[in-house]
């Protein structure tokens, strides 16, 4: 945490955890099935308390930061919420409607559906890196659902925490949707409450403590992790081009995004096209790096020596490390940075980087980039540059991630209509649009009979009827 702001107090909030916890299990058994009028309201208030208090949640969580772009904080945390609103708000009835199914000879003329309906209480487990998306984004999800809602905020981001529980709790009563600050052990009984579903965004160890937590109480999670998601660029896509936008994705809030480019496999021999690429990308964006706005601090002291350590120790295995740029550790920024001649011995190939620093491997085929990324982890996102529609076909099948773009970086992400989720360490479970409506409702599904077919044959004495099935 930046210094400067009171912690706020661990045992009040979980006082007030436990006083929310059951007003919302109260207030829900009181109206178990919002209609889609209702929900909408909550959307559009939620839209509201957004509008009305953006300037000072940019603010907040600038200040958190040490240094945040307001515009990037209107860029990706403002303009993909409201648009996740937006979206849910004109699809919810359509969403809330029984879906048929089919009926198997058997049983005709009887009629199967599937009926969503709301879980109940949901918690929500939020990272520091897009405090505000992360909190909203579930946050839609639940409420389009017709779920009740308390949200966690990290320890990391307490202004952006307490500013949004203020603005929040001007638009909704807190049975309704609440937020609670605090520290770890804040959230480590947050995750021992008895959800009816709990999402945690956040990395994969805490993930795996956060599932442990949920398994007493028979919890259902989503769990939206991290990883190292990589970038492959085949030899005949334009390098500059792929360079452009993997820098793109890996210079948004400083490399602190989860679905960043971690590190590119790039075709042997390229590697000095990609520099100057990448070097003219950052130049053109940011024409004074240290003192650009629109170039975000690492979140404290404790990330940005986690990172310099990352290049040290990669300096000492012996990599070329190649900065583009320039900034003082004293403003909290790190310039974007380069990373050749990797080794697996380095932590930057090891750890989850976060950061703004960029590993390039080079590498001699696609199928030799393909073996790397499937002898490690299954990562949050994979990026491949090409042009080819089978060769896109055939790394799409051929790695498992959570989501891919193809000749771009980071932009599946803000897609309304596509399931976002990791898979295996990356996280499981899905959320955005109709895939976030399914995980917070509870898909009943539901057989009813015709008063024509009461199923005679089904009835004992079996005998020879049911022997001839
Ligand atoms: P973190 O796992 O340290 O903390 C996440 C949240 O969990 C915080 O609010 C923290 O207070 C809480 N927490 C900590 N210990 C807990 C425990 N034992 N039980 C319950 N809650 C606990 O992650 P972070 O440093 O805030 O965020 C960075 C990580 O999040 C990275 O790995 C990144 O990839 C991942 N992330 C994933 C996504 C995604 O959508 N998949 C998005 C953003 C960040």
């Amino acid at each position: 945490m930046q210094p400067g702001f009171a912690p706020h107090d661990n045992q009040a909030e979980k006082q007030r955890l436990a006083e929310l916890f059951a007003r919302q299990r109260s207030a829900y058994a009181a109206d178990v099935y919002p209609s889609a009028a209702v929900r909408r309201d909550r959307l559009g208030r939620l839209r509201l308390a957004l509008e009305k208090h953006q300037d000072a949640l940019c603010r907040a969580i600038s200040e958190d930061f040490g240094h945040r772009s307001l515009h990037e904080s209107k860029l990706l945390e403002f303009f993909p919420s409201y648009a996740g609103i937006d979206h849910s708000r004109r699809h919810v009835g359509k969403w809330m409607k029984p879906e048929k199914r089919g009926v198997s000879i058997w049983f005709l003329p009887a009629s199967n559906s599937v009926v969503p309906q709301p879980l109940g209480v949901v918690g929500i487990i939020v990272p520091w890196n897009y405090p505000l998306l992360l909190a909203v984004g579930p946050l839609t999800s639940a409420l389009t659902a017709g779920n009740r809602a308390i949200i966690k905020m990290s320890e990391y981001t307490p202004r952006t925490g307490e500013t949004l529980r203020l603005a929040l709790a001007e638009f909704f009563s807190e049975d309704e949707v609440a937020v609670i600050n605090g520290g770890v052990e804040v959230a480590q009984t947050f995750a021992t409450y008895a959800w009816d579903h709990l999402l945690f965004t956040g990395s994969t160890s805490v993930g795996r403590q956060v599932m442990r937590a949920a398994a007493d109480n028979l919890t259902p999670v989503t769990l939206e992790l991290g990883g190292k998601s990589p970038v492959v660029v085949h030899r005949d896509y334009p390098i500059a081009t792929a360079a452009e936008r993997i820098l793109h994705g890996k210079c948004l809030n400083a490399g602190q995004t989860c679905v960043a480019p971690d590190y590119v496999l790039l075709p042997r021999g390229q590697e000095e096209t990609f520099i100057e690429a990448a070097r003219q990308a950052v130049r053109q964006w940011y024409p004074d790096l240290a003192a650009s706005p629109d170039y975000s601090a690492v979140i404290n002291r404790r990330h940005l020596e986690r990172l310099q350590g990352y290049l040290d120790d990669a300096l000492s295995h012996g990599a070329r490390v190649v900065p583009l740029g320039e900034c003082d550790p004293a403003s909290g920024k790190l310039a974007p940075t380069l990373v050749f001649n990797v080794s697996e011995a380095m932590r930057l190939m090891q750890d989850e980087i976060f950061g703004p620093i960029l590993p390039i491997l080079s590498v001699d085929s696609v199928d030799e980039a393909i073996s790397y990324i499937n002898a490690r982890p299954r990562p949050l996102a994979l990026y491949y540059f090409d042009h080819d529609n089978e060769r896109i076909g055939s790394v799409l099948t051929r790695t498992h991630s959570g989501g891919a773009a193809i000749n771009e970086t980071v932009i599946h992400v803000g897609q309304d209509d596509l399931p976002f989720g990791g898979v295996g360490p990356s996280g499981m479970g899905h959320y955005h649009g109709r895939d976030g409506f399914d995980t917070m409702s509870k898909r009943k599904g539901v057989f009813a009979q015709s008063r024509l077919n009461g199923l005679p044959l089904m009835r004992p004495p079996y005998g020879p009827r049911i022997e001839a099935l």
